[in-house]
């Protein structure tokens, strides 16, 4: 017993090492991606159930790994926010997003607002204002186009600053919104003083074994969302069922692989033309 003891121990340990090398060896690969163009953007749909059609995308980060493959942000964005990487990685996407998105409304493929997701990194660099002026100016896209999203911990944390920011970018003409909407719960009491377009209901309220019993919390942030002018998206939506129930619900914004999976550009021109008004 001692000896199968002392066995799971080094287990733990190898399991514990493989990790911590994998990790080094993407971070060291991750200060050379961007250089290497190794990153890709994809754009998922947001869809307005009522008139069918595709009110919006999210931009979503892929690397492509020399080795490994694709790497899931899941994997490489918490690496990024660690080194600070996601700054730079950030600033490529607003131009290439602005850029695409210039294109898609100029060739008049499609006329909707691409979402970024920001990190807290990005309000404590100072200079995102100016990045995302320039990317708009350099692209010649009309501000209201661009969404930011964030997440309520962001928007909690160093409160003053995030939000003069945020003021700022939306007197530019920029959209924003905030992601993960119900799972941070401590910023129900600001809600009002944070200058947000939309809220986004978390993937979590929406899977459906839980669907049901989270309905309550559902309509309430869509009350809320109501009372305080605001936009309502769900995430994650996957099933018919859910859809209906969103739909009793009032939500009439949804997004999920139900609708569309996050594509690369070179798939989007065939989606505009079936899924636009
Ligand atoms: P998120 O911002 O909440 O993005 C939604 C995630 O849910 C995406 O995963 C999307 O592919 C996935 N998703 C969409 N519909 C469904 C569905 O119906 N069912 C399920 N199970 N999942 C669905 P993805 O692309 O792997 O991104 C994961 C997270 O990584 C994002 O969560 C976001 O927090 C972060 N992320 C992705 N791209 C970026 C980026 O460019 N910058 C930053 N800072 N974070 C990013
Ligand atoms: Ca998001
Ligand atoms: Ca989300
Ligand atoms: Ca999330």
């Amino acid at each position: 017993s001692k000896d199968s003891g002392k066995n799971k121990c080094s287990v733990f340990d190898l399991e514990a090492n493989r990790h911590q090398l994998r990790r080094m060896s993407l971070e060291k690969d991750l200060r050379k991606a961007l250089a290497r163009s190794e990153f890709m953007v994809v754009y998922q749909p947001k869809w307005d159930s009522y008139m069918n059609v595709t009110v919006g995308l999210e931009a979503l980060l892929r690397w492509r790994h020399p080795e490994h493959g694709i790497i899931s942000p899941a994997e490489f964005i918490p690496i990024a926010e660690e080194t600070g990487l996601i700054v730079p990685i950030t600033y490529w996407m607003l131009h290439d997003v602005c850029s695409q998105n210039r294109f898609w409304h100029k060739e008049e493929i499609a006329s909707v607002p691409v979402s970024i997701n920001m990190s807290a990194r990005m309000f404590e660099d100072g200079s995102l204002y100016d990045v995302v002026a320039e990317a708009l100016t350099c692209s010649e896209l009309e501000p209201h186009f661009l969404e930011l999203e964030i997440t309520e911990s962001i928007a909690m944390h160093n409160m003053k600053e995030t939000v003069a920011q945020l003021s700022r970018l939306r007197m530019l003409g920029v959209r924003v919104s905030l992601d993960d909407f119900g799972t941070g719960f401590s910023s129900l009491g600001n809600l009002d003083e944070i200058p947000v377009n939309t809220l986004k209901i978390d993937q979590v309220f929406i899977r459906n074994s839980k669907m049901h019993s989270k309905k309550a919390i559902i309509s309430n942030i869509i009350a809320i969302a109501t009372h305080l002018n605001m936009e309502v998206v769900a995430e994650g939506v996957e099933t018919p069922e859910q859809i209906e129930l969103l739909k009793s619900l009032g939500c009439r914004v949804m997004q999920g692989y139900y609708y569309g999976r996050p594509m690369p550009v070179h798939e989007l021109g065939e989606w505009f033309i079936a899924n636009t008004a």
